[in-house]
């Protein structure tokens, strides 16, 4: 390719808009132009980047036994309602009319599309396990489109269908998927934990999710250094901290406490620690039109995680209730709540209060509360569920050792469904001895175009990105560094020639512009590999190769250049 040719509109602005460094550096190495919130043209250069990692991902799940194939991406409602989810995807889902009237919706996922083909063509236990992937757009209606690819609304994704006879099938082919992930993060250069993730209210056992660690990513992640332990927060557990003191109960005694209403102001009126007041929060459970009110209780140095909470009420939705509700269900303002005398409303329990003695809280009356509160005595703990969120710092459930947290991007995400979708959408088969069963699945999904940010975020310096070989979009860039000389654009010529030849991905930097900006523009595109031609070496009948990632710079025979460029690529290659 011939940089006078290649459509790749750089930029020297850090364009506005850009959060992340991905961003940044994707618009102003002109490999993508946005047209709406989320939604992105690929220039060029970064459809080639995709290509490649699409190719991994192929050649993965290929090696896994995966079949590929095409699903539409417009369903019919019919479909999703089949498996509720017309309902449940609620807002992300972008739906829409043909001229019948009839309802449809753009796949943010195929579950519905595959299950269906899959019961009308599986009847038998010989046709199982069944492995069936596609590599294809994906519509959601995000929230907060933001950080460029990284959270899109229309994006590619890889995802892949299994379908097993039992759980135990299903448990290799998870395997074989948790395997194919690691590979294609290692080929494409990524540095990666691998967490247990939540399974959500509904459905499946096991899942985890494929983590880039970088600081901007949008998830956090907990894991430990003393056994393999790691987790989304989501998900985390920790073991439950001991109390440091032993003291006995003391009587209940309601105190007037004026205007003391945050944990920090009871904290320091009571002069007790955080951990011994109790948090007591009023939540509603909501599924659709209807919902419930829920008051939790947990350690005043804690926070409440509420995707744990909202698995354990099994409701579709959360929301703290406002401070009318609360007024109306505790008789006292936000900041007075407390689980004595509450008796119309479920209290829950987290596990971590039932260690506390002579604890503090809201009298459920303004200006009140209560000390030397203990769990059991004075409040119901018949429903007791960890639901705190796990920070960095706590002891590790399985070993002990204290836990880190980091933060990261999901890039990749498996999950074993079970019979979820081939109950609701009736994919059964016939076993051995004739019973009809239903068809075990699982999920397993990578976003191309994030992988693609993701390996930005990691893999860059101030002057731009640094390509890992497997996925750059050119391999090298020959610079000729005067293009009014003529000895060395007619080198830069044979040496483009070659290198095309000898099946290099190459491109030749023809334009006539000064050595500053076509090294800049070398060095914001990210080439792995640079070719120099300048006079000073050329005088020695030699080119200066230089490593974009470690700015190393060797001097070899021009005639030599190719062989050494073709190491080179091999031994990068190779590294992963
Ligand atoms: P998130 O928690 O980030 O919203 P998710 O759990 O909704 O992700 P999955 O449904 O498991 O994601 O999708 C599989 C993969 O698709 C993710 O691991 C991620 O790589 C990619 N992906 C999901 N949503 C987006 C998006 N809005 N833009 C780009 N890629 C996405
Ligand atoms: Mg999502």
């Amino acid at each position: 390719m011939r940089m006078s040719q290649l459509f790749a509109p750089t930029l020297w602005e850090v364009p506005a808009e850009a959060e992340t460094i991905s961003h940044q550096y994707l618009l102003r190495a002109g490999m993508i132009r946005r047209i709406a919130a989320g939604i992105y043209t690929y220039l060029p250069l970064a459809q080639r980047v995709l290509e490649k990692i699409e190719e991994i991902v192929r050649e993965e799940m290929n090696k896994q036994g995966g079949q590929e194939l095409k699903m539409p991406t417009l369903h019919p409602a019919e479909l999703w309602q089949e498996s509720s989810r017309w309902d449940a995807y609620g807002k992300e889902l972008f739906r829409l009319q043909d001229r019948h009237e009839r309802d449809y919706c753009l796949g943010p996922t195929h579950e519905e599309v595959i299950t269906d083909l899959v019961r009308r063509e599986v009847n038998s236990y010989r046709q199982l396990p069944l492995l069936l992937y596609q590599i294809q757009t994906k519509f959601r209606d995000e929230i907060r489109p933001r950080f460029g690819l990284i959270r899109g609304r229309e994006f590619t994704m890889k995802d892949l269908y299994s379908f097993d006879r039992d759980q135990e099938g299903l448990d290799i082919s998870y395997q074989k998927m948790y395997d194919a992930y690691s590979a294609i993060f290692r080929r494409c250069a990524l540095k990666f934990q691998v967490v247990e993730a939540d399974t959500g209210a509904i459905g499946g056992t096991d899942s985890h999710e494929f983590i880039v660690v970088a600081d901007t990513g949008e998830d956090e992640i907990v894991y430990c250094e003393g056994c393999d332990y790691a987790a989304n927060v989501e998900r985390a557990v920790a073991a439950d901290e001991e109390e440091d003191y032993r003291e006995p109960e003391g009587e209940l005694e309601l105190v007037s406490t004026p205007g003391v209403s945050t944990i920090d102001a009871v904290a320091s009126f009571f002069k007790a620690p955080p951990r011994r007041l109790l948090k007591t929060l009023v939540y509603l459970a909501i599924d659709g039109e209807t919902y419930k009110p829920v008051v939790v209780v947990l350690r005043g140095d804690r926070e409440v995680n509420e995707i744990k909470l909202q698995n354990h009420l099994g409701c579709m939705h959360l929301a703290l209730a406002d401070a009318e509700t609360v007024r109306e269900i505790t008789g006292a303002p936000v900041g007075f709540a407390g689980p004595v005398g509450l008796v119309d409303v479920p209290l829950l329990i987290d596990r971590e209060v039932m260690a506390v003695v002579n604890g503090v809280c809201g009298a459920n009356k303004a200006d009140y509360h209560w000390i030397n509160v203990n769990p059991g005595r004075d409040f119901p703990t018949s429903e007791i569920a960890d639901i705190r969120r796990v920070v960095a710092g706590d002891k590790c459930h399985s070993c002990g050792s204290p836990l880190h947290s980091a933060r990261g991007i999901e890039v990749g995400h498996i999950f074993k469904l079970g019979t979820k979708y081939s109950e609701d959408l009736g994919a059964t088969f016939l076993d051995g001895e004739g019973r009809e069963r239903p068809i075990v699945m699982g999920c397993y999904g990578i976003g191309v175009p994030r992988t693609m940010a993701a390996a930005i975020e990691q893999n860059h310096d101030e002057k731009g990105i640094i390509w890992p070989m497997s996925i750059a979009p050119y391999q090298v860039v020959i610079v000729p560094v005067n293009s009014k000389n003529s000895e060395q654009m007619d080198l830069a010529e044979v040496l483009y020639a070659e290198m095309n030849e000898a099946g290099i991905e190459v491109v030749i930097d023809d334009r006539d512009e000064r050595a500053g900006v076509k090294f800049n523009d070398a060095d914001l595109i990210g080439f792995p590999l640079r070719v120099t031609i300048g006079s000073r070496s050329l005088k020695e009948g030699k080119v200066e190769i230089k490593d974009r990632a470690t700015g190393k710079v060797t001097l070899v025979k021009a005639g030599e250049a190719v062989g050494v460029l073709q190491e080179k690529i091999k031994k990068a290659s190779a590294a992963r």
